[in-house]
């Protein structure tokens, strides 16, 4: 079989990748393990767009943010499926230097702040929140698994989509794979391969000296009817976010160091210890779940070709802000390797990585 684009991974990486490809008329296959647990899997989905006890906003937050809603709220339309959800966020201090530092903040940045934040309501009954805090107006949550299936759906109606483990031994790459395609795995011939694997992306010949850091993380899944009426998410170090019919979920926890990727009593404690700094409810623990966040150099994307093989392409680190991040990203990458423009210098992984 002769394709353009055969893609490594259906995780979030790889999924807003072969939307952007077949939005461009490519032939692409996705290959993905179909494992139960993955990081996109587990993933909270969260976007907050002031992130971080320094409330740093990059230049590049607004155009990001809107690519992002705007490419979620399109995928909705074409797959009938509903995986995004706007949300305001409760930012909530967590002690007197975070509020003086949002101060300091407003001071310096106020234009540029204005359109995300308003002024703290809160339910001081329901909530703490001694040091007060703000809205954030534009946030919201990406049902990542919900939007994984509807990309699943898409991808076999146009037999785009294959259930199997690549080792990237079989790949053959250069003028050995043959007089029609650059790369070829098995009986698929194709242009490029990009690998999309998450944190497990230097296994892989190719990326062996990718300078992963992985992060675990845990997440619990809650019941607490007695804050059944809050819609908002409640970020106060931890976060809270609300499912309806007081269901939440609460995480999460970041090890660098981890034994398992699976759910730990540590993080479990963790977790709880984190909800007990927003709420004074404890409710009824339903799932804890754990997986592990790919990261290269903190929450930044890295990407582009292989330094000495240029069909063989990677797009990883998605971090702890992929579901902000990825949309415009894959884009930049798609329009480097269709229409030969420069990937941001920040993301090259040329640029950065060698
Ligand atoms: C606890 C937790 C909370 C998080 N919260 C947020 C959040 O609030 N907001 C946010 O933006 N991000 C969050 N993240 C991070 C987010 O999940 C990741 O950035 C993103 O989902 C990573 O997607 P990915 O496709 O790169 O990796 P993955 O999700 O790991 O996907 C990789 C896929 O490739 C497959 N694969 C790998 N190698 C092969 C191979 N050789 N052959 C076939 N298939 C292969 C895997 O099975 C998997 O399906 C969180 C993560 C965790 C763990």
């Amino acid at each position: 079989m002769k394709i353009d684009t055969l893609i490594v991974g259906q995780g979030l990486a790889g999924s807003l990748l072969a939307w952007q490809l077949l939005d461009r008329g490519q032939r692409v296959l996705v290959v993905d393990r179909d494992e139960q647990i993955t990081s996109s899997k587990v993933a909270a989905g969260l976007v907050t767009p002031i992130a971080g006890s320094r409330f740093n906003v990059p230049p590049e937050l607004g155009e990001r943010l809107l690519f992002a809603k705007q490419f979620y709220w399109e995928k909705e339309e074409a797959t009938s499926a509903q995986f995004f959800h706007h949300k305001r966020i409760a930012r909530v201090f967590r002690n007197g230097k975070e509020a003086a530092a949002w101060d300091k903040r407003l001071k310096n940045d106020g234009d540029d702040l204005k359109p995300y934040h308003e002024p703290l309501r809160i339910d001081e009954t329901a909530f703490h929140a001694p040091h007060s805090g703000f809205e954030m107006k534009e946030g919201g949550w990406l049902d990542v698994p919900a939007f994984l299936e509807a990309t699943r759906q898409h991808l076999l109606e146009r037999a785009s989509y294959a259930i199997a483990s690549l080792d990237s031994a079989d790949v053959i790459v250069g003028k050995e794979a043959g007089p029609d395609g650059s790369v070829r795995w098995k009986n698929i011939v194709a242009d490029r391969i990009i690998f999309a694997e998450g944190w497990k992306g230097n296994q892989n010949r190719f990326f062996d000296w990718l300078p992963m850091k992985p992060a675990a993380g845990d997440i619990l899944h809650l019941e607490i009817p007695e804050l059944e009426e809050e819609t908002r998410i409640v970020n106060c170090g931890g976060w809270l976010l609300p499912l309806g019919n007081g269901l939440f979920r609460a995480g999460s926890t970041y090890r660098h160091e981890f034994d398992t990727e699976g759910p730990t009593a540590e993080g479990r404690r963790e977790v709880l210890e984190k909800l007990g700094n927003i709420t004074p409810h404890e409710g009824r623990i339903i799932k804890h779940e754990a997986a592990v966040r790919p990261i290269i150099r903190r929450s930044q994307i890295f990407m582009g070709r292989h330094p000495s093989h240029e069909e063989v392409i990677l797009f990883n680190g998605l971090g702890s802000k992929g579901v902000l991040n990825g949309p415009w990203h894959a884009s930049r990458l798609v329009e480097h390797l269709l229409d030969g423009r420069p990937l941001p210098e920040s993301s090259d992984l040329r640029e950065n990585l060698l």
